[in-house]
């Protein structure tokens, strides 16, 4: 007789459905950029974390190739054992310089160096103080690490500093952790209030700058350099495969940081060693965020184009933004899905948030350096025939193209 322990996973899967929250894969064909080929057909692409263009660059795509053509395309074991190449020195090196930091150490993903992290950093008899919007990676990391974990309402200073006033001293250590980019809202973490309070109750500060990196900051060294904060001590994490158009995390910060975690992340210590291609483009990427300010200079004018925009358009709620992401909300997640339809439809990809990965529906509109002035009015254009209807049961969206 076959055994039903398994059943409850398609009646999971109906339940998924019935919330519209069920999620699909769009298949991409060739390279991405400011345009993406789906279907046959080209699309304005504002659902990329490339910030600066950098993933179809050819001096990354040739870094790629000549650091494969030298190490082979695996680096076949892990750092510890076999799996160590010059070239993911190299590239620490890199990042710790242009973070400021003493040293860096680089992960399989930016997933993968929060899940590290968090877990090796605190126990059992510490604390998590952690935003209530932050990263599953960050979220995940501080249930791994068996710490308590308490969440904050978002950005909320006065609630952190009343969670650590009431609960500081009962623990060992204290973390507290935050998105510098929230990845679903494009808002800023109050950096100097979180140092501070980290500094007067004696906690460590660990900050996910995975969206600012190559974004923010006048070298493009993230949120921590655009509050002027790189001296201050703190941990930051992070990814190469946003604006640096690679793959692969990292984590900057005190050489005896980075000594710890090279002896106490399991996500690094027991995880092949990052691909020599990766490893070579994201290197190469650094170069070119040092040296190319102004594709940085022309993202933020995308972006003050796009705000300004918008904000001509009334019955749209854009959310505060400080970054590259921008989102729309919408009162249903079927609301949300609708709106990409229509998007999509007409010639735009920008993808549907919908809970439970946010709290809210949305659109998320990521704007990159490579957008033309042309193609913002676009998406402004056809954002601008989104209507909401509400009707007495529920409230719809349709677009009326
Ligand atoms: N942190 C944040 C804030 C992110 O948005 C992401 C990626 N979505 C990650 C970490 C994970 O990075 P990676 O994709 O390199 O695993």
């Amino acid at each position: 007789m076959p055994s039903d322990a398994y059943n409850w996973i398609e009646q999971s899967l109906a339940t998924i459905h019935k919330a519209d929250w069920y999620r699909t894969v769009q298949t991409i064909q060739g390279h991405t950029g400011a345009m993406v080929q789906m279907n046959g057909r080209s699309l304005i692409n504002f659902a990329s974390n490339d910030y600066l263009g950098l993933s179809s660059d050819d001096r990354l795509i040739q870094a790629a190739i000549t650091a494969t053509q030298k190490y082979g395309t695996g680096s076949t074991g892990s750092r510890l054992l076999s799996g160590h190449r010059e070239l993911h020195r190299e590239l620490e090196y890199a990042i710790a310089s242009l973070k400021q930091t003493e040293d860096a150490l680089v992960f399989s993903s930016g997933y993968l160096a929060n899940l590290g992290t968090v877990s090796a950093i605190v126990g059992q008899r510490d604390l998590i103080l952690s935003d209530q919007c932050n990263h599953s990676s960050l979220k995940n990391g501080a249930i791994l690490s068996g710490a308590t974990v308490i969440e904050y309402p978002h950005c909320d200073l006065v609630s952190l500093q009343t969670h650590l006033e009431q609960q500081r001293d009962c623990y060992r250590r204290c973390l507290i952790v935050t998105d510098s980019v929230f990845s679903m809202d494009g808002d800023l973490c109050p950096l100097s209030g979180l140092l501070d309070l980290a500094d007067y109750y004696n906690c460590m500060l660990l900050v996910d700058e995975a969206h600012a990196t190559g974004v923010l900051g006048k070298c493009g060294a993230g949120c921590v350099e655009h509050f002027d904060c790189s001296q201050r001590q703190l941990i930051q994490v992070g990814t190469l495969s946003k604006a640096l158009g690679s793959l692969g995390g990292y984590v900057a910060g005190t050489k005896t940081l980075i000594d710890f975690l090279r002896n106490r992340a399991p996500s690094w210590i027991y995880t092949t060693a990052l691909s020599p291609a990766d490893t070579a483009a994201a290197l190469t990427a650094i170069q070119i965020i040092q040296q190319e300010p102004e594709r940085r200079q022309q993202l933020w004018r995308n972006i003050d184009n796009f705000k300004l925009l918008i904000h001509q358009l009334s019955h749209l709620k854009l959310l505060p933004s400080d970054s590259a992401i921008l989102c729309l909300l919408l009162p249903t997640a079927a609301d949300a899905l609708i709106a990409a339809r229509h998007l999509q439809d007409a010639g735009i990809f920008a993808p549907a948030i919908r809970p439970p990965t946010v709290p809210t529906s949305r659109i998320r509109i990521s704007l990159m350096a490579t957008h033309t002035v042309a193609q913002i009015e676009q998406l402004v254009d056809v954002l601008s025939a989104i209507k909401i209807v509400s009707t007495t049961s529920s409230k719809s969206v349709r677009g009326d193209r």
